[in-house]
């Protein structure tokens, strides 16, 4: 019986694991993951401290009986310290008793995630929370349960750190938050990121601009700015560090990101060891360029694939990713799809901007819809696009994004037809009049 060991048991490892049972009623299956929980929704757990989600259980997608079921092996506070690809053989800890035991495997699929960063001002601190496992929601929970949190400091405006700001202030706490540039939410460009500042900040949100933490003395904490603010909790979402230190004599090739590059069936340089998730490097789908994406779509894409492949079912390839992302922040919805913005100087390109009101504008419901939409000047490839409002935002990405995957260009936006009634869409949509104005550009 051919055996397949997972490193990593969230998103993609799970997953994965599941799929292949579906697939493979016989095949041995045993993950490893170094901490407490596996399968569990890591995208909802800031909605848990907002309240939106009743009981973080409702977080937990399978537990290790229902694995146990399934007749997966699930090995928790097992780190995978080394791989021996010559030998097809892992070595593992037990986090709780440290002995020491080797595996061997037929095929090993590698979803070992990331690690939020940590600032070494914040390490001796006692009120610093992370948000990356279902741990950590666990200790906010408590913390915030034995004593009821007044002012939370946040430091870092990426996604995580945004969708706990909005938690917390849904639960009527003050926040501030403090970052190191004047741009907040760098996946977007500045002056879509300088309208949510504006909204953050007609929520009461206090935002420390080119600012870093530099001390955090009990509940003190000293800006760069020479700010001091009184908090009870700090959380920090400063981005996240590869988790593939356990790979380096292995044989398997990483980038100097430390990122592990897979090809269109996720194996990496060694036939029989796959990879998927936030750890890995890929290619973009509509231009030749390599890409992390460390979001949890292709984590489950991947999953699917690996699954077939290992299988011996001959599944199609991934052609690579678009990169779709889109987050709330309460009235604010932001998306984007494509290349990532810093990287367009690379490209000969010119841009479509357009607001208009997302469904016919004389419906009481209706709002504005901000797009922009940047495009091969040549042969009219959508590059990337930018989209912001209060709501359809979902909508213009997703159509978008389907339209980038089917090759469609920006003149061919005017062919997209909605379903159109007054509360749904206009009879020139968003997308149509992107479509119109590239060809009014192209004619004159
Ligand atoms: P993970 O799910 O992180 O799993 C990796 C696992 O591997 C971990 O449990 C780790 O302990 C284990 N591991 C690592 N090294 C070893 C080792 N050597 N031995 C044994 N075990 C090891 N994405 C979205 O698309 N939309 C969202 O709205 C969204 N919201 C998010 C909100 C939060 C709070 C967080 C933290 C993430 C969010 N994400 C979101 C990102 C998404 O969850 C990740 O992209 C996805 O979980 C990646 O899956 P993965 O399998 O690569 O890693």
């Amino acid at each position: 019986m051919k055996k397949v060991i997972i490193v990593g048991g969230v998103a993609g490892g799970a997953t994965t694991a599941t799929q292949l049972r579906r697939i493979n009623p016989d095949i041995e299956i045993t993950i490893y993951d170094k901490h407490r929980d596996v399968s569990f929704a890591n995208c909802g757990m800031p909605y848990q401290i907002s309240g939106e989600v009743h009981s973080r259980d409702q977080l937990i997608a399978y537990t290790k009986e229902k694995f146990q079921q399934k007749s997966i092996e699930v090995k928790t506070y097992h780190e995978v310290i080394q791989v021996d690809t010559t030998h097809n053989k892992v070595t593992v800890k037990n986090l709780i008793t440290n002995s020491v035991m080797e595996d061997y495997y037929d095929y090993l699929v590698l979803s070992p995630g990331a690690r939020p960063r940590q600032l070494p001002a914040l390490e001796d601190s006692d009120i610093v929370f992370l948000l990356h496992k279902l741990e950590d929601l666990d200790d906010i929970m408590q913390h915030i349960k034995l004593k009821p949190a007044e002012h939370v400091l946040i430091i870092g405006t990426g996604f995580v750190s945004l969708e706990v700001l909005e938690s917390l202030v849904l639960r009527g706490i003050k926040v501030s938050v403090v970052h190191r540039s004047n741009h907040i939410y760098s996946v977007i460009e500045k002056e879509f990121a300088d309208e949510l500042l504006i909204h953050l900040q007609e929520r009461g949100v206090d935002v420390y601009l080119n600012a870093e933490v530099t001390q955090v003395e009990g509940s003190t904490v000293t800006l760069s700015t020479e700010d001091t603010l009184d908090v009870d909790m700090i959380f920090s979402g400063v981005g996240i560090i590869p988790n593939t230190a356990f790979l380096n004599d292995s044989n398997i090739e990483l980038t100097d990101k430390d990122l592990i590059p897979i090809n269109n069936y996720c194996q990496t340089n060694i036939e029989n060891v796959y990879a998927l998730g936030d750890a890995i490097e890929t290619n973009y789908f509509h231009v030749d360029r390599s890409v992390n994406i460390a979001l949890a779509w292709p984590a489950h894409r991947m999953a699917y694939l690996i699954a077939h492949h290992l299988s011996g079912n001959n599944p199609a390839p991934l052609a690579g990713l678009l990169g779709s992302q889109i987050i709330r922040v309460f009235d604010f919805h932001i998306a984007s799809v494509g290349l990532a913005h810093n990287l367009l100087e690379h490209y000969d390109y010119d841009v479509i901007e357009h607001t208009q009101r997302n469904m016919a504008g004389y419906m009481p419901q209706s709002r504005p819809i901000h797009l922009r939409v940047y495009y091969e000047k040549l042969s009219g490839k959508i590059l990337r696009a930018s989209i912001f409002g209060e709501d359809k935002v979902d909508k213009m990405t997703d159509t978008l994004s389907a339209h980038m995957y089917h090759g469609g260009s920006i003149y061919e936006l005017i062919n997209l037809e909605p379903a159109y009634a007054p509360s749904f869409s206009s009879p020139k949509s968003v997308l149509n009049m992107i479509g119109y104005k590239a060809l009014e550009k192209q004619d004159s």
